[in-house]
């Protein structure tokens, strides 16, 4: 089979390795990939959202399957231009997509559903929400309706920043048109937890269980970042949990989108707030986590392919999933500066000794090729994966990798998956 693989981050990295160790592919594109997916398959030069050209492609190459990373091009519809041209596709369509694309979609079905998630109300006036802030307890949470490069998430302590924040998303149009219309939202105390499900319109499989560090520094200080490492299994998540989880969240959220006639197929990942009440939904992706992938597909035994294939056919009840029983943890390493301004163009070295670690995986992110050396192309440039008989010796491992690599203002956190090991 030949393979698209859509995006150029650390998770596309991860995807392509996985498909690339089953027996029926033959080849693998990725579009437009990044300095490791160069190694061990085919980059073609076209970005994620071109969504013309990637069709272009998939048609000219006789692509048998397309993958899709990322979540922009799914919210533009590029699962309905592909099954319209009878291609197979990975990923759901774009108004199933809209559970991450439209924060306000997502709310409104589970209220509908009466899925546990933070109380919140929605705003298309500024005027109106404005006048909402003088009524509230503080902290808030403030979001944008759609997708803001993950910026649009804004956590406001005071009634100064809720107003200031409602005028920069709703009259300054500081996040285009995904600010137009808001959710104010109670803010939810507990731990968080990133929970995947391959989804094939009625039923569902999970993946084993991560967690994510959003912010920029050790002690979860700094801004927040597309994320700083992961770690798997959660140490927060239980079998109660799971059931609840079904009971409460999947079973009902599946229902709500048939009854509104949707039907989803891909990858559905509920970021979570565990708290003393249970889980509560945060937000919804549609697409696989970065850098969760990196430390869960490292620990599947089974085979990546037959599963999304059977996402895709309806039929992901008939497959069981294999899993490696050791810890997985996974520490970026990103360029001095990120989530801000950072250079790049930085040369890589050491990542050829790093990967002489047993049971290590360095997934590249923000890397490309010049000159014959590999350099710094991105914010998130590196992620170093290692396994374990658990957190600690994954983390240990993780860490010896990590030191063998630089670059000019390489920065990562030294404190990944730290509670879990001492926990
Ligand atoms: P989202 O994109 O909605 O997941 O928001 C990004 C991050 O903001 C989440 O991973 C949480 O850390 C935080 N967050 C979002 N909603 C809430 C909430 N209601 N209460 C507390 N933190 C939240």
């Amino acid at each position: 089979m030949k393979i698209l693989v859509i995006g150029g981050g650390g998770r596309e990295h991860a995807l392509v390795w996985k498909l690339k160790q089953s027996s029926s592919v033959d080849r693998i594109f990725c579009a437009p990939g990044n300095a490791g997916t160069a190694e061990i398959a085919e980059n073609i030069a076209v970005s994620a959202t071109d969504l013309a050209q990637l069709l272009r492609f998939a048609k000219q190459n006789d692509v048998d399957l397309t993958v899709v990373g990322p979540d922009d091009p799914l919210a533009m519809g590029i699962v309905d231009l592909f099954t319209a041209d009878k291609l197979r596709i990975f990923g759901p369509t774009k108004s199933a997509a809209r559970l991450e694309s439209s924060k306000i979609f997502a709310k409104e079905l589970m209220r509908a559903q009466k899925v546990p998630t933070a109380q919140a109300r929605m705003f298309s006036e500024s005027k109106e929400a404005l006048g909402y802030c003088d009524e509230l307890k503080f902290p808030v949470v403030i979001k944008a309706d759609g997708l803001a490069l993950g910026k649009g998430v804004i956590i406001a302590p005071d009634v100064a920043t809720a107003k200031s924040t409602v005028e920069a998303m709703m009259n300054e149009a500081r996040f285009g048109d995904a600010g137009r219309r808001i959710v104010i939202e109670e803010f939810l105390r507990g731990t968080e937890c990133s929970i995947h499900a391959l989804v094939d319109g009625s039923d569902y499989r999970l993946l084993e269980s991560a967690r994510d560090h959003k912010r920029a520094f050790d002690g979860d200080e700094g801004p927040n970042t597309g994320g700083m490492g992961a770690f798997s299994p959660a140490n927060n998540w239980s079998a109660e949990l799971e059931d609840q989880f079904d009971q409460k969240i999947m079973r009902p959220l599946l229902r709500g989108l048939l009854e509104e006639g949707i039907t989803f197929r891909g990858l559905l990942y509920p970021g979570l707030m565990i708290s003393a009440a249970g889980a509560r939904v945060l937000e919804f992706n549609c697409r696989f986590g970065d850098p969760e992938t990196q430390v869960i597909l490292p620990r599947m035994k089974s085979d990546l392919l037959p599963l999304l294939e059977a996402t895709i056919d309806g039929e992901i009840d008939m497959c069981a999933i294999e899993w490696d029983e050791r810890a997985a943890v996974t520490v970026v390493l990103a360029s001095g500066g990120y989530p801000d301004k950072y250079e790049t163009g930085k040369a890589i070295s050491g990542v050829d000794e790093a990967e002489k670690f047993d049971d290590v995986h360095i997934f590249h992110a923000g890397t490309q090729r010049g000159n014959g050396e590999i350099v710094t192309s991105g914010g998130r440039v590196l992620a170093v994966t290692a396994l374990g008989s658990n957190i600690a010796a994954a983390r240990d491992r993780a860490y010896a990798a990590a030191s063998r690599i630089q670059f000019e203002a390489c920065h990562y956190r030294r404190d990944i998956a730290l509670s879990a090991a001492t926990s």
